[in-house]
């Protein structure tokens, strides 16, 4: 598949004019998701782009994007103390270390309806992310049914070194795919590590087009991101992964995700890894504690 998605640069510059062009439109877009459903979209804490399909802060800080990173003074262990209305000081925040429990338990009924797709590449300064084209109609759309609720696959995203570990131990890299569900706002996020190993041809053509610089854009052609998932994902009895219920790890840290991370793993070649690392510039958040919580296998 590497060849079939060549991926194509548009600068920060061209996109914003585009988008500027397009605002009428965009305008009458967010009136009509707003009349379909007003109260899913009142209290969230984050927005959902209608455009990008990129979830966008909510904060009670005067209604913009507030500025933190992943060191310094506006790193980790500060964000509790940027926002008053951000959750990073709770009791049920992520990553956490994992400890992976001598028992499988098959309480978690998850399956993916994941669909070919377009993605648009984005450097937004903190990772790079891969917003999911958003049909009009969502039996269209990409989901995970999980316990018979239905998440949709908004976007996914990377990080380095991993956020999760396990017995104390990173990955190099941990890849985030960020499923929602309308009706209640809940997430799910399914995690996946990616271990040193194997060249991995997925990764081709994206590591001389990942956007480098924070606001630079790029867009690919249709693909399934199944090609990012371990063999047997999709399984009733071979896809194993731990679960439990935490938060977003960037701000507002908010505590409304169920957490699936994968125990068997993906490659890349040793040149691939360091290539992402080389952009992604360790924008990891250190585990936190588990508390009161219990990380289950299944
Ligand atoms: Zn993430």
């Amino acid at each position: 598949m590497s060849s079939k998605h060549p991926f194509f640069k548009i600068s920060a510059g061209v996109f914003f004019a585009a988008a500027l062009s397009m605002m009428g439109a965009c305008t009458n877009e967010s009136k009509i998701s707003e009349s379909v459903e007003p109260q899913a979209e009142i209290n969230e804490p984050y927005l959902v782009n209608d455009f990008t399909g990129e979830i966008t802060l909510r904060t009670d800080c005067e209604g913009t994007n507030i500025h933190w990173e992943y060191e310094g003074i506006d790193g980790p262990d500060y964000w509790e103390d940027i926002c008053n209305s951000w959750d990073c000081g709770g009791n049920h925040q992520s990553p956490v270390n994992i400890i992976p429990p001598a028992s499988r338990n098959l309480a978690k009924k998850l399956r993916f309806y994941w669909k070919n797709t377009a993605t648009f590449i984005v450097n937004n300064g903190h990772t790079i992310q891969y917003n999911v084209d958003q049909p009009a109609n969502l039996n269209e759309a990409s989901y995970i049914s999980l316990n018979g609720q239905k998440f949709y696959l908004l976007q996914f995203h990377f990080h380095a070194e991993s956020e999760h570990t396990v017995n104390g131990v990173h990955y190099p890299v941990e890849i985030h795919f960020v499923h929602r569900n309308p009706i209640d706002g809940q997430l799910a996020v399914v995690g996946v590590f990616i271990e040193e190993g194997n060249h991995n041809p997925f990764f081709d053509d994206i590591m001389t087009s990942w956007p480098h610089d924070e606001g630079d854009f790029a867009s690919s052609d249709t693909y399934n991101p199944k090609v990012l998932m371990p063999a047997g994902y999709n399984s009733t009895y071979d896809a194993h992964f731990w679960w439990y219920g935490g938060s977003l790890t960037t701000p507002p840290c908010s505590e409304i995700v169920n957490w699936m991370v994968w125990s068997t793993n993906i490659e890349a070649s040793h040149e691939q890894i360091a290539e992402m690392e080389a952009i992604l510039h360790e924008n990891y958040r250190p585990t936190q504690p588990l508390n009161n919580r219990l990380v289950k296998a299944q």
